[in-house]
C-alpha cells in the first residue's frame, strides 16, 4: 500500500508539516521540579528522527494553581525558554514542527502527596477523582487567562512552533463550557458566557505566539460523561471558535477525565476502536472547514491512510504507535510497514506510569524514556541459546544477532502465557498484536517450536552464551479438600482448552492478585455461558492493571452477568461450596452453590535448568518471568538488557 495520503505534506495555518502523523500530547513524567529534562528533549527527537510531522509536547500548565505535581511543566516561568529550545532544536534538527499544549485540571485534581486545592468554574465536585472544588473568583479567573499569553511568548521565545489548547476532556475550559459543571451568574456564567474563558484563553495565545505560527484546539468529539459536553454541544463550540477565527487546527480525541466511564476514552485501551472519534472528527471537519486532527487508538498506518484518504482528517494522531516504534514513519515511507512494532494497547507503561508516577517506558519498547541511558545493541558473531519463546526469549533473541540464535519453546506457537489471553473477550487483540511483534523479533533465529530445552540439547549447540527465559508456572495455593467437593481447574488451564464446553455448574473465578488472569478467564467463561462469579482476593478488582483497562473490563464483566465478590480468599472447597476467610476481618465467607473453581492464584518462576546449565560450563542470564513472575514490559526489557549484556560480553 502506498500510504501516499498519510505521507503527504499539510498545511496548518502558517505552517507546512512534512506529514500528516502526528505525535500527540501525553504526560512522560520526564520532567523535573516542572522543567523539562534533556530524557524529554531525547525522548521526542527520537519520535521527529523517525519521521513524525508534528511532535506536540505534554500539557503545561499556565499559572501556578494548574502545577499538580513536579511532573507538570510551569509554562509561565522564564526558566521554561532554554528547556522549550532544547525540545525545539532537537526535533527542528530532524526536521518535525513541535508545539506546546496548555492545560489547566480545574477540578480534575489527579496529584497524590500533599494536594492543592481544586479549583473550578463552580463547586462542583468530581467523579473519578473524588476532588471537591472552589469556585475561582474573577481575580483568579483572569489571572489563569493571562498566563496562556504569557506561557505562549515564553514558547515563541523557545523557538516553539506553536501552541495548543486543551479545552476538552473535562478539564478546566471544558468545566467552563458545560452547563453541569458551570453554575455562575457573572460574566463567566449562563448561555452567554460560558464560552468567554475558552474564547479570551485562546485571544491571549495568539497574543504570545504571534501571527506567523500557529494556535491549535484539542477538544473530544464526545465527553461520554453525563456531565461533559455532548458531540453536539462540542461542534456548537468549534464552529464559534472557527467563525471568530481563532485557530488554525483543531485536534479531536474522546472522553473526559471526569467519570471512570469517560476517562478509558482519553487513552482508550484495546479492543477500544477509533471509529467514534473518527466520524466526530469527519463531523466537525465537514462544520468547521478547520484542518482537523483525528487521534485516538488509531493503530497503523494503514488505517490513518484510508482516514485521510476517505477526507475524514486531515492528520492522524498515532502517539501510542509512536511510543511503541518512533521509526513508524521513516518505515512506512520506505515500504516497510511490515517492519513496524505494534503498540498492543495495553496501557500499561506509557498512560499507567504516568498515573503511577513515573517515567513513560513502553511494554514493547525497552528504548521508550530511555534514550539517553540505554545503549542500542553491538553486533556481534556468536551463538546464542534462549529458552522459551515468551517476551523476554524473543527480545533476547531480537538483539542476539547476526550469529547464529537458537530458541526452544516446548509450545507449538510463541508467546508463552499470552496464548493463553488470545482466548479471552477482551484480550484476544492485546494477545495477538504481542505475538505479532515476537514473531517479528524471531524471524531471524532458528526457532524449535514444540521443544523442550535440556542441558544435553543446549550444549549441542555449543553456544557462546545461554539466555534462560523459561517464564512461569500457576501457583497452586493450600485448599482444604472435602466431600462434595466442586471440581477445581487452573485458569491457564481454562483458557487453554478455551473451546472445551462450559465447566460443572456455577463457576468462582478465584482471583488473587488482582491483576489480568482472573478477568480473563471470568469474561472469557460468561461468554461460554457460564454462570460466573469472580472473587477477589486484593483491595479491589484490577487493582494491579491500568485504570482505563480496569474500567473497560469492570463495565464489560458487568454487561457479561458475572457477580463481583470481594476481600476474600478460599481455604476449603467441599460440599459443593468454597469457604473462604475475608481478608480484613478473617471472618468465614462461605460462597454456596459452586460446581467448579478457578483458581488464578499466582504463579512460580521457572528457573529449574538455571543451576544445571551452569554446571555445564555454560554463561547463562536469567530475564523475564524466570526470575520473579512479572509483566511482558519487565520481560521485554530485560530480555533486550540480557541482548545488551552478550554485547559487551563479547
Ligand atoms: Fe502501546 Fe502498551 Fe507501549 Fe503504551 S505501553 S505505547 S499501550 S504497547
Amino acid at each position: 500500500m502506498a500510504l501516499d495520503a498519510l505521507l503527504s505534506p499539510v498545511r496548518f495555518g502558517p505552517i507546512e508539516l512534512r506529514n500528516r502523523i502526528v505525535s500527540t500530547s501525553h504526560q512522560t513524567s520526564l520532567v523535573h521540579d516542572n522543567i523539562p529534562t534533556d530524557d524529554l528533549a531525547a525522548y521526542h527527537e527520537a519520535r521527529a528522527r523517525g519521521g513524525a510531522g508534528l511532535v506536540s509536547v505534554e500539557s503545561t500548565a499556565v499559572d501556578p494553581s494548574g502545577r499538580l505535581t513536579p511532573h507538570t511543566i510551569a509554562g509561565f516561568v522564564p526558566e521554561i525558554v532554554p528547556a522549550w529550545r532544547k525540545i525545539s532544536e532537537a526535533v527542528h534538527a530532524h526536521g518535525a514542527r513541535v508545539i506546546a499544549q496548555f492545560n489547566h485540571g480545574g477540578r480534575e485534581m489527579i496529584t497524590s502527596g500533599t494536594r492543592p486545592p481544586a479549583v473550578g468554574p463552580s463547586a462542583v465536585p468530581t467523579a473519578r477523582y473524588h476532588a471537591e472544588p472552589r469556585a475561582l473568583t474573577l481575580g483568579e479567573i483572569a489571572s489563569i487567562i493571562d498566563g496562556h499569553r504569557t506561557a505562549a511568548a515564553y514558547a515563541r521565545e523557545g523557538g516553539m512552533d506553536g501552541v495548543e489548547f486543551l479545552a476538552g476532556l473535562g478539564y478546566l475550559p471544558a468545566q467552563f463550557l458545560s452547563r453541569h459543571t458551570n453554575r455562575r451568574t457573572d460574566a463567566y456564567g449562563g448561555e452567554a458566557g460560558r464560552l468567554r474563558f475558552l474564547v479570551e484563553a485562546l485571544e491571549r495565545m495568539r497574543e504570545g505566539i504571534g501571527e506567523d505560527r500557529i494556535v491549535g484546539l484539542r477538544m473530544a468529539a464526545d465527553e461520554i460523561s453525563p456531565d461533559g459536553l455532548t458531540a453536539d454541544e462540542t461542534l456548537e463550540v468549534v464552529t464559534e471558535v472557527a467563525r471568530l477565527g481563532l485557530v488554525d487546527y483543531l485536534s479531536i480525541a474522546m472522553g473526559s477525565s471526569s467519570t471512570y466511564r469517560g476517562s478509558m476514552w482519553i487513552a482508550p485501551p484495546a479492543p477500544l476502536g477509533s471509529e467514534g472519534v473518527v466520524s466526530g472528527a469527519a463531523a466537525i471537519r465537514a462544520a468547521t472547514g478547520l484542518p482537523v486532527i483525528a487521534t485516538t487508538r488509531i493503530r497503523d498506518v494503514e488505517e490513518a491512510d484510508l482516514i485521510i484518504r476517505r477526507g475524514d482528517a486531515d492528520a492522524v494522531g498515532m502517539t501510542r504507535a509512536l511510543i511503541a516504534d518512533p521509526e513508524l514513519p521513516n518505515k512506512a515511507a520506505a515500504g516497510r510497514a511490515a517492519e513496524i512494532d505494534r503498540c498492543i494497547g495495553c496501557n500499561q507503561a506509557c498512560i499507567g506510569h504516568y498515573h503511577a508516577g513515573a517515567p513513560i517506558n513502553c511494554t514493547v519498547n525497552a528504548w521508550t524514556g530511555r534514550e539517553r541511558t540505554l545503549p542500542r545493541p553491538a553486533p556481534a558473531e556468536r551463538t546464542v541459546v534462549v529458552i522459551g519463546g515468551g517476551p523476554a526469549g524473543c527480545a533476547a533473541a531480537r538483539y542476539a544477532g547476526p550469529g547464529r540464535t537458537v530458541l526452544f519453546e516446548r509450545a507449538g506457537g510463541l508467546g508463552g502465557q499470552w496464548r493463553r489471553a488470545l482466548n479471552g473477550p477482551s484480550h484476544g487483540e492485546i494477545a495477538e498484536a504481542m505475538i505479532a511483534n515476537l514473531e517479528r523479533w524471531t524471524a531471524d533465529a532458528d526457532v524449535r517450536l514444540g521443544t523442550e530445552a535440556t542441558v544435553h540439547t543446549v550444549v549441542a549447540e555449543r553456544p557462546d552464551h545461554v539466555v534462560l527465559a523459561a517464564g512461569a508456572s500457576p501457583h497452586a495455593p493450600p485448599l482444604e479438600i472435602g466431600d462434595g467437593t466442586p471440581a477445581i481447574v487452573d485458569a491457564w488451564h481454562v483458557l487453554g482448552a478455551i473451546g472445551a464446553g462450559v465447566p460443572d455448574g456455577p463457576v468462582v473465578v478465584w482471583d488473587w492478585g488482582a491483576d489480568w488472569t482472573g478477568m480473563i478467564a471470568a469474561e472469557a467463561l460468561a461468554a461460554r455461558g457460564a454462570e460466573v462469579r469472580l472473587a477477589c482476593g486484593g483491595l479491589a478488582l484490577a487493582e494491579h492493571v491500568h485504570q482505563y483497562q480496569r474500567n473497560l473490563y469492570l463495565g464489560r464483566l458487568h454487561e457479561a452477568g458475572v457477580e463481583l465478590v470481594h476481600h476474600v480468599r478460599p481455604v476449603a472447597a467441599t460440599d459443593g461450596a468454597v469457604r473462604c476467610r475475608h481478608v480484613f476481618s478473617d471472618r468465614e465467607v462461605v460462597i454456596e452453590d459452586v460446581g467448579t473453581l478457578v483458581l488464578a492464584a499466582g504463579r512460580e518462576p521457572d528457573g529449574s535448568l538455571y543451576e544445571p546449565l551452569l554446571e555445564a560450563g555454560l554463561r547463562v542470564t536469567r530475564a523475564g518471568d524466570c526470575l520473579g513472575a512479572r509483566s511482558a514490559e519487565e520481560a521485554v526489557h530485560e530480555g533486550t538488557l540480557a541482548a545488551l549484556a552478550l554485547a559487551a560480553d563479547a
